[in-house]
């Protein structure tokens, strides 16, 4: 089930780490851009969540993050405020020249969003069609069990920010649809559950073994409602001094 929204302020929240940033109380700029504002004020979000106090000043301060929350606590906009925002000051990357190449075209995303199921994938890529609205970055999300085609047309238009299930993405990046040179900012989300469903290769695939930037090269943030063992090898391997956020009662 969901949070409560009218006494949301309650739920307890403990941060740990190094240097952890003071956490925010409302939507202001700095740290948001303006236009994320804007789209923030479209969406009727009136203020922050008690994760989103937390997340959108650390990830703005480009710390890595495992944050350990329940369902319905609003970890979506936590990391997709600070990531767009930044995003959207910075401008596209060059891409490299093969892309411009007719018969190579591939996605080269900046943000690459990792999650368990098509259902949960569908709802980060609808976010992030809202707060990207009047922006430069073009969201797409790849799952399986629909066709291939349609997910390749779609990436020919363009991926700036990609939502995947890990095991389309592998097939992708095997068919070289993909490349994820350009990835600076990685988040796992619902990172028990991709363990749960057997997700542990694919993702240690695309992390390790393509052409993804080392950890001191990219921004990586994992969330998961638990923190059990394989959950804190994943975080060892994958995140550089993170802080740790954890958000009402957390499993393990
Ligand atoms: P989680 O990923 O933690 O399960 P979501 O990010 O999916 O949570 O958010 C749960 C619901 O709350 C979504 O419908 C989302 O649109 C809404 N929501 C998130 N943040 C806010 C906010 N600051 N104000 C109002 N609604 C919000
Ligand atoms: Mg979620």
């Amino acid at each position: 089930g969901g949070i409560n929204f009218d006494n949301y302020d309650d739920i307890p929240v403990e941060a740990s780490g190094e240097d952890v940033p003071d956490p925010i109380m409302e939507f202001t700029s700095p740290p948001l851009e303006e236009l994320l504002l804007e789209n923030i004020k479209l969406a009727r979000f009136t203020k922050p969540t008690p994760v989103q106090k937390y997340s959108i000043p650390i990830v703005s301060k480009n710390r890595d993050l495992m944050g350990c929350a329940q369902t319905g606590s609003g970890k979506t906009g936590g990391f997709l405020f600070p990531i767009l925002s930044e995003m959207f000051i910075n401008g596209p990357l060059n891409v490299p020249d093969k892309s411009r190449n007719h018969y190579m075209r591939k996605g080269y995303p900046t943000a690459l969003v990792l999650a368990p199921t098509r259902e949960l994938a569908t709802q980060i890529f609808e976010e992030s069609r809202k707060f990207t609205y009047r922006s430069w970055v073009r969201p797409c999300v790849v799952y399986g069990g629909a066709p291939i085609g349609n997910q390749m047309r779609e990436l020919d238009r363009g991926c700036d920010l990609l939502v995947a299930t890990p095991g389309r993405l592998n097939d992708l990046l095997e068919r070289g649809k993909i490349s994820l040179m350009n990835v600076r900012y990685l988040i796992l989300d619902e990172a028990d559950r991709m363990l749960d469903m057997g997700f542990e290769p694919q993702i240690r695939h695309i992390v390790e073994d393509c052409d993804m930037p080392e950890v001191q090269d990219r921004q990586t943030l994992m969330f998961s409602a638990t923190f059990p063992r394989d959950i804190q090898h994943l975080a060892r391997d994958f995140l550089k001094n993170y802080v740790f956020l954890s958000v009402g009662r957390v499993g393990s």
